[in-house]
């Protein structure tokens, strides 16, 4: 049976294009069709032996679970910053609109996140092509009855943003969301928001959950390396990226 299914899979291959051999090979090969792309060395996979540790061992994950309840993946390449925005909301426990799709259910999701209010700052469509700005994603968290404290990367010191970071990371009913350059931190490419999960002291590394779970797995990456990914400047703002603080009203 195997010898039969591997003739006949070999003449599939001569009577098919390049291109389909060529997936064909990947798909039989299992190993080059890892949905998520690679990690260079500086980045610890969450979901590892050593990223596993990194949490069990962290002093500052009050965030963890209410986040992880809610981790969504962004719906399109451009909405990182509204699924990261949705899942603080419903971490929270931000009174939400209905979400037709749940009937009767209340819950933020990336289609019913842009009220009136988030429209007057930027429109959806918008966002869908270009994403956001730091300063727009704090202005679209205060739409909704959320403190959002906005923090330029260019305008703190490592030691300062590390420790706003970590004493949120301590508290619970607060988040962080992070606005930074990928290629910094040795990622593709661009600008991203995603929102940070935890602390572990040892390592001085704080835990990513980055919404775009087609393209990256969640990982733990060093203080000093986000805090320059933020001190870059958005080309659309003319200001650096950073992070923001969120707080209920
Ligand atoms: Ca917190």
């Amino acid at each position: 049976m195997i010898a039969r299914t591997s003739r006949m899979g070999v003449l599939k291959l001569i009577r098919l294009p390049l291109q389909a051999v060529i997936v064909g090979f990947c798909l039989a090969s299992g190993g080059l069709l890892a949905q998520t792309l690679p990690l260079s060395q500086n980045l610890i996979n969450f979901n590892s032996a050593e990223g596993e540790k990194l949490l069990l061992e962290s002093s500052a994950l009050k965030d963890y679970f209410p986040l992880s309840t809610q981790f969504v993946t962004q719906k399109n390449q451009a909405y990182c910053g509204v699924a990261s925005s949705i899942m603080v909301l419903n971490a929270l426990g931000i009174p939400a609109p209905e979400a037709p799709e749940y009937g009767s259910y209340h819950l933020f999701t990336q289609d019913n996140f842009f009220n009136t209010q988030a429209q007057n700052v930027i429109a959806p469509e918008v966002v869908a092509q270009k994403g956001m700005t730091l300063d727009q994603l704090g202005k679209l968290l205060e739409s909704h009855q959320v403190k959002a404290e906005v923090h330029h990367g260019g305008d703190v010191t490592l030691d300062e943003f590390r420790t706003m970071v970590v004493k949120n990371l301590q508290e619970p009913g607060n988040f962080v969301l992070v606005n930074y350059l990928r290629k910094a931190i040795g990622q593709e490419i661009g600008g991203h928001i995603s929102p940070v999960a935890a602390y572990n002291k040892e390592t001085d590394r704080f835990l990513i959950l980055d919404v775009s779970r087609y393209k990256y797995p969640p990982v733990w990456v060093k203080a000093s390396e986000l805090w320059q990914a933020m001190a870059t400047v958005d080309s659309d703002s003319g200001k650096t990226r950073g992070f923001v603080l969120v707080n209920r009203r």
